[in-house]
């Protein structure tokens, strides 16, 4: 197909989850949208775990409920330190969840991407897949008018260029925009699907019709690395996977398989995925930089939004949410100024940036801006030595065996002192408690 010679309101670069957000938005506001995947369909590039957050999703389609492809609604969220033999666990089960519009459900991206890119093509918006943006054009005086692609013809001008190219942004850098993501700012997640029939995965996780569950799990499992495990029940799969920071792999030299399928053999999770059939691998990376890797917003002619901008509640584990978040409120942003006749101008568009600052989005990033490198320069104590010495804790409190208490106490805060030394378990609370508030 030849390149379009019309002009758009706006060129949005990605089918992920921002991409779609802003692409939707702006359609149904009536702007002249192009949206640009370099896919083979959306989502077939498209990596998560998943979660999904309805909230989020609510607020740009609020019937979504009625044709999205949704896996389980999450009734109970397990969090795990482990060992390399045991697990310590804090679980939330509630009936709660089991309401009329579930808060959180699993997704398979492949699914859900190609379902909300119908929603944003049926609002009016051009969708072309398998054409890579390969360049931002630029005027005179630099502003982003337009880009070009990897298929014949020239260059496609709109108004503003959304840049919601995912976590490595090779564009918006390539074009001068922001720096390459920091290998202490980036993890690399791998992950597999592990197929089991509906009723097993409901016998195993005390589940039934359409409940879910999910396990997030830190200690042992990353080797000394800041990392997560991950295991997330879909209606007849399993997603696990783990990821950690790219900087801690490079410094390491481990390789991601091996830890993943230490984590399958892990006594704990082996039984929950026993009898499965791995359909899918996957490796993708996760921007874990928080507030202080978030570049440049905005510019003149274009706003970078979701990964790309480094939009990823690492503490929390939420992406996509921040990214639908970014991706609409940036779309608001340009349908405001368009709607005053307003140019897209680098002083207009500071708008979607002020917009952000008050949502949720940036307000939960600033909250944690020194957890990434608390975690980052501490990551042998926070995810090796403190999750073992709780479960010699666990295991010592629990085994009966004629010691006395007091003893069992006693040596439980022996074992705490000899590894980390009284002044380094009171600074290790207190810079935990400083990058928590
Ligand atoms: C293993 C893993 C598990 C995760 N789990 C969760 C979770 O449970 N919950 C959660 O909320 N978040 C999770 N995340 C994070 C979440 O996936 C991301 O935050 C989210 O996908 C970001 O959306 P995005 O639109 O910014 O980027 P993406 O979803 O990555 O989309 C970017 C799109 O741009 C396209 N693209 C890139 N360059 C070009 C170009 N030059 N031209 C055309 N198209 C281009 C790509 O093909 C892609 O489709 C997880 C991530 C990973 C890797």
């Amino acid at each position: 197909m030849d390149m379009i010679a019309e002009k758009f309101d706006a060129i949005v670069i990605g089918a992920g989850m921002s991409g779609n957000a802003a692409a939707y938005t702006m359609a149904s506001h009536g702007l002249k949208v192009l949206q640009f995947e370099r896919g083979e369909y959306p989502g077939s590039k498209n990596v998560q775990g998943a979660i999904m957050y309805a909230n989020m999703l609510e607020k740009i389609i609020p019937d979504f409920r009625d044709d999205a492809p949704l896996e389980r609604h999450l009734v109970e969220q397990r969090l795990w330190v482990m060992d390399d033999t045991s697990h310590t666990g804090m679980h939330y089960r509630s009936e709660d969840f089991n309401e009329a519009k579930p808060n959180r459900y699993t997704i398979i991206r492949a699914q859900f991407d190609k379902w909300f890119s119908r929603k944003v093509r049926a609002a009016g918006a051009t969708v072309l897949c398998e054409t890579t943006v390969t360049e931002l054009v630029r005027d005179a005086k630099d502003k982003v008018v337009g880009v070009r692609t990897d298929r014949a013809g020239g260059a496609i001008f709109a108004d503003v260029v959304i840049l919601a190219e995912g976590v490595s942004g090779l564009l918006g850098t390539r074009a001068g925009l922001r720096e390459m993501p920091k290998p202490q700012s980036v993890a690399l997640a791998v992950k597999e699907m592990h197929f089991l029939p509906e009723d097993v995965i409901e016998q195993r996780f005390g589940l039934k019709g359409g409940e879910g569950c999910v396990i997030e799990a830190v200690g042992t499992i990353s080797r000394g690395m800041a990392g997560l495990g991950f295991l997330y029940t879909n209606k007849e799969s399993i997603s696990l996977g783990i990821g950690c920071l790219v900087s801690d792999f490079a410094a390491t030299m481990q390789s991601p398989y091996a830890l993943l399928d230490a984590l399958k053999d892990h006594p704990s999770i082996r039984p929950l995925i026993a009898g499965s059939e791995v359909k899918e691998y996957a490796a993708h990376l996760i921007p874990e930089g928080g507030y202080k890797a978030i570049p440049q917003l905005f510019g003149d002619g274009w706003v970078v939004v979701g990964d790309a901008a480094q939009l990823n509640n690492a503490v929390h584990r939420e992406g996509s949410n921040l990214a639908m978040t970014s991706g609409r409120i940036a779309a608001e942003a340009i349908v405001q100024v368009k709607r005053r006749n307003g140019p897209m101008t680098k002083q207009n568009l500071v708008l979607y940036k002020t917009m952000l600052n008050k949502s949720f989005v940036v307000k939960d990033l600033k909250k944690y801006k020194d957890m990434p490198a608390l975690l980052h320069t501490n990551s042998r104590n926070f995810f090796t030595t403190y999750p073992q010495l709780m479960s010699q804790a666990a295991q010592n409190f629990m085994r009966v065996d004629g010691t006395p208490k007091i003893e069992k106490e006693k040596a439980t805060a022996a074992a705490m002192i000899k590894a980390r030394s009284r002044w380094g378990l009171v600074s290790d609370a207190v810079r935990l408690a400083l990058a928590w508030r």
